[in-house]
């Protein structure tokens, strides 16, 4: 049952054959078990997630099952989710139980798939290791001594060691398609607007996009059906008629035009990553794709404009975590500012700090024309630099992340380093596309590396089909870490 499917695991339930109870049973004591050693969890709350089980098993049993109802999954501890505590990695949340469900919450609800627990990240998903995290790091089950990736490192670990068949992320610069690349796992973000972000705790407003984590592109096609559609509450939720974006899982992929960008292709891309993406290509070949370079010129300058465009909505958004309205306030305190500067100082980690730092330098008089706009106009030639590429090609082709996994520590004292570790993921946020990665080898350290598409806006049903005819050809995907 470990890694099952979720279509496996919904056709157990159908057929009797499991229990959402059992299901959750199962899952719950392979949490217990290992979560202690790997960290991916915050809170697990077994109570309650067999209290959602048994309502899933009720629904069934009244014939009012949905496709998934009764399988479980475990949800980022970036959604606000009624009656749980809910962190964003941070000790300033150290004790939220929030009041009210995310959309995304709710969609999962509606179709009663109970949630395993809430899942470890960077603070306010600001990171690439999971190191940020107030509630330390979680492992890579691939190798306990290395970082799963980030910010949504403890829902790509979960799923990677079995610990629960998918999970929800988020992607403001990488944070759903890096994690899956090291651990080695299918994320997706979507076109920015297809999930809401209501409910969804903020970074940078602009970027973040909320997406599913799991074993295969089939199991994140079922997820997206259930995760995206219009939710008036999200001012930027884009109203769009509902689809299926398990359609054309599996249309042949002959005539399929792969856009390979020159600049992912350059020096930065050496050894094991390099080969394993080239095997992938010739794969596609031979399932009936033809291959075109294109140029993405000015993706080289999407790290220093993401790091100015992010930091200014983080240091916007995170203006109300200021102790008076929910979280962490300090003790000890002689007047308003004195709690408003202690309970921040003591409430945030370094690394939220610095992003809060440069963000109100960036949009600062003087300087907000200087960074803040240049870095608005590089986002727009960005985006065109995309438009011209699909001109020629139907779908983006490269790495996910220049390495595989690194090191516990590796990086953590060096910024500019961690910041790089987006560096093909980052244009695609910038430009509101969607994106996606999926295994495609391994390092010769036994390390899953990561095979990143590209699509055009709301394309997600056509980067599923190309990236399930890939998975039916290989069997990257299907492949478990030792121990799990
Ligand atoms: N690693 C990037 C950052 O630290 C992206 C994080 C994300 O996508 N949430 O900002």
């Amino acid at each position: 049952m470990t890694y099952h499917s979720l279509k496996q695991l919904a056709g157990q339930l159908a057929t009797g054959k499991a229990s959402s109870v059992e299901l959750c049973q199962d899952y719950l004591a392979r949490i217990q078990a290992r979560n202690p050693d790997l960290n991916a969890f915050i809170t697990v709350d077994a109570e309650r997630t067999l209290a959602e089980a048994r309502a899933a098993d009720a629904l069934r049993a009244a014939g009012n099952a949905g496709p998934l109802t009764g399988v479980p999954i475990a949800h980022k501890d970036i959604f606000c989710a009624e009656g749980w505590l809910t962190t964003c990695g941070s000790k300033m949340l150290y004790n939220f139980v929030s009041p009210y469900d995310a959309h995304v919450i709710e969609q999962f609800k509606k179709a009663g798939m109970p949630t395993l627990g809430k899942t470890n990240m960077d603070e306010f998903a600001m990171g690439s290791s999971n190191e940020t995290s107030y509630y330390g790091p979680v492992k890579n089950p691939w190798d306990m001594a290395r970082v799963p990736g980030g910010s949504s490192g403890g829902s790509a670990a979960c799923v990677a060691a079995g610990l629960a068949p998918a999970a929800t992320g988020t992607d403001t610069g990488g944070s759903i398609r890096q994690p899956a690349a090291l651990c080695g796992i299918t994320g997706l973000k979507p076109t920015y607007g297809v999930v809401s972000r209501y409910g969804m705790i903020a970074f940078a407003s602009s970027l973040d996009q909320g997406g599913p984590m799991a074993r295969s592109a089939e199991d994140c096609a079922l997820l997206l059906n259930v995760m995206a559609g219009f939710d008036g509450r999200d001012s930027t939720s884009l109203e769009r008629e509902q689809e299926d974006y398990a359609r054309d899982l599996a249309k042949p992929l002959n005539g399929l035009r792969i856009g390979l960008p020159k600049e992912f292709f350059g020096e930065g891309l050496t050894g094991d990553t390099a080969k394993a993406v080239q095997e992938a290509i010739a794969q596609f070949k031979k399932l009936g794709a033809t291959t075109v370079e294109v140029s993405l010129p000015n993706s080289g300058l999407s790290v220093a404009a993401y790091y100015v465009i992010a930091p200014a909505e983080a240091s916007s958004n995170l203006s109300r975590f200021d102790g008076v309205r929910y979280g962490y306030r300090t003790p000890d305190y002689t007047d308003l500012t004195d709690m408003y500067e202690k309970t921040r100082a003591e409430g945030f980690g370094s690394e939220v700090k610095r992003r809060i730092l440069i963000g109100t330098y960036v949009l600062s008089h003087g300087y907000y024309d200087a960074y803040y706009i240049q870095a608005q106009k590089l986002r727009r030639l960005i985006a065109q630099d995309f438009a011209e590429a699909y001109r020629q090609c139907d779908v983006i082709l490269g790495p996910t992340a220049p390495t595989t996994a690194f090191k516990l520590g590796e990086k953590a004292d060096d910024p500019v380093q961690m910041y790089l570790s987006d560096i093909y993921t980052i244009a695609v946020n910038l430009a509101g596309l969607p994106g996606m990665s999926l295994p495609c080898g391994f390092d010769g350290q036994g390390l899953p590396i990561g095979l990143q598409l590209i699509g055009d806006y709301f394309s997600e049903a056509r980067m599923l089909n190309v990236a399930h005819q890939y998975q039916l050809a290989t069997d990257w995907h299907q492949r478990t870490p030792g121990g799990f």
